[in-house]
Formats: structure tokens, sequence, C-alpha cells
């Protein structure tokens, strides 16, 4: 939409990470009618394309099938992001790297939205996934409404009508979960990456991770061992993995306790381009089959 003049900082930042032998540029094709967008991972991409809709073009930085824990943006992601119209990211340390691309981005006319600035209802443990609560999720679409309707003021209607279609259902996601925990006859979830403190916030589950919140320390033999006594005390017959990574101890765990694996999706990235309704429904018969 708009072409932006380079600022020194962000000259000196980009030679800096081209120095370091990053992946060859891409050229990414701007369609010029259209806000152009950057997210950081594909949650933020989903949400941004929700309330986008038609009128905006949304590049998501974090590759497909990547896990964004261990992202960082390139050269050429740093160069496109000084052309952008909007720059989302989720904040709370899911993105470790977003305080020097902010710093970058200062004084430009890029604006930048942290989804989860607004974010009300965070679990009392540390876990940046606070969009697997819907009402969270609703929280930063609407953060990034803002962010679009101040990008791009002359379409401000339709950014808001996409946004009051997405807070129904929402309000009819949240009550299908309260629905299905009411008849669940067992609390306890154990998975593999601790992303779901929120979740569980939200309906009143209890987590036990395998893995930790950034999703890469493995556990202790203690630790280990504990999970499986855990298990094995509340009678628990599925382990929950996730589409990204299969961890090799939870299908020890599995092995070691009879337990079956499911699948439970942080809504992270997504090979098969799934939607946050689709993936949170998915994840909720995934609950019911377990938990019911
Ligand atoms: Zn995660």
């Amino acid at each position: 939409m708009k072409k932006i003049l380079m600022t020194a900082a962000a000259a000196a930042a980009i030679s800096m990470l081209a120095a370091c032998g990053t992946k060859p540029t891409e050229t990414v094709e701007n369609n010029n009618d259209k806000i152009q967008v950057y997210t950081s991972f594909y949650a933020m991409y989903d949400f941004a394309r929700e309330i986008g809709g038609d009128m905006a073009d949304v590049h998501n930085l974090c590759p497909v099938g990547s896990e964004p824990h261990d992202f960082e943006p390139t050269a050429s992601d740093m160069a496109a992001l000084t052309e952008a119209d909007l720059f989302i990211y989720n904040g709370m340390g899911m993105e470790h790297w977003t305080d020097s691309v902010n710093e970058t981005l200062s004084g430009s006319d890029v604006i930048i939205v942290e989804a989860s600035a607004n974010v009300e209802n965070i679990a009392e443990n540390y876990d940046p996934h606070v969009w697997l609560d819907p009402e969270n999720a609703l929280a930063e679409m609407e953060a990034i409404a803002d962010g679009f309707i101040q990008a791009d003021p002359e379409n401000s209607d339709y950014y808001t009508a996409r946004l009051d279609d997405c807070r129904g259902r929402i309000e009819q996601l949240d009550n299908d979960y309260k629905t299905a925990v009411a008849g669940f006859t067992s609390h306890n979830i154990i998975t593999s990456h601790e992303a779901y403190f929120n979740l569980c916030n939200a309906y009143g589950l209890i987590q036990l991770a395998v893995n930790g919140v950034d999703n890469s320390e493995d556990p202790t033999p203690t630790r280990m061992a504990e999970i499986i006594e855990f298990i094995k005390a509340n009678d628990i017959k599925y382990v929950f993995t996730e589409p990204l990574s299969t961890s090799k101890i939870v299908q020890t765990i599995a092995d070691d306790t009879g337990c079956e694996l499911l699948t439970l999706d942080p809504f992270e990235g997504s090979t098969e381009d799934k939607g946050y309704f689709d993936v949170m429904y998915e994840n909720l018969e995934a609950l019911k089959t377990a938990l019911q």
C-alpha cells in the first residue's frame, strides 16, 4: 500500500542480520491495493486474515510447519517488515525476537500490534499461549482489529463487521466447551507441550506436561516417574501430543502406562491451512474422547 524509506537503524539491523548468514532473500509480491500485514506466527496470521479479509495481504513470518518457539526472522523478513503497514505479534515472551524488531521499526510508519496487550484472563502459571482460551482469543482479535482500523481507517466498518462475526463464533465456541466440560468425568490432561494453562484456566482442567512452556526442556527422571505415577493413580487412558513435534518421551510414557496418544493442537502452525475455530473444535473432540 505504501513505501516507507528505511531508517538508518533498520538498514544497520538488516546488514547485521545479513552478515550472520541467514537464508537467501525471498521477494514478496505486494498487491498495492491491499494493506500489507506481517504476523509473527500462525495464530496471529489466522486472526489477521479473519479480521483483514479481502482488504489485506497477510504474510506469516514463521514458516509453515515450523515451531514458533525456535523461530528467528531472517534479514529478508526484516527488510519486508520495514515496508509493512501492520506488524502483529502475540507478546508475553512468545516471540523472544520482537524487542529488536520493534526497536528497528520505532520511528517508522509501521503500526505494531501486541495482540495480548489487553488480554485479562491470564492463567496464574506463566504461559504465553493465551489464545487457547476463547475469551482471550477475542481480546487479541479486538487488538488486531484496532490495528487494522488505525492502518486503514477508510475501511473501518469492514474490519468492525468482521470482528463482530468473530465475536459471535467465539461465544458459540465458548458455550460448546462449557457444555462439553459439564459432562467430563475427569479433568486431568497429560500433554507434551506445557501450552494449555490458559485453556485449563478457562474450563477448570488440570494440565500435567512432559516438556516445558517453550516445548524444549525434557523432564528429569524424577519428573518422568511422577508423571507415570500420576497416570496410574488417576486411571488416565490418553496422553496428548501435538502436530508439529512428536516427543519420543511422550511415546515412552504412553508405552509404559498403556495410554493411547491423542492430538491437542496449540495452534502455533498448520500444514493444512486450518483456522482457529477448526482447531479448537478438533481439540474439543479430543478432550471429549479423553475426559468424558
Ligand atoms: Zn508453544
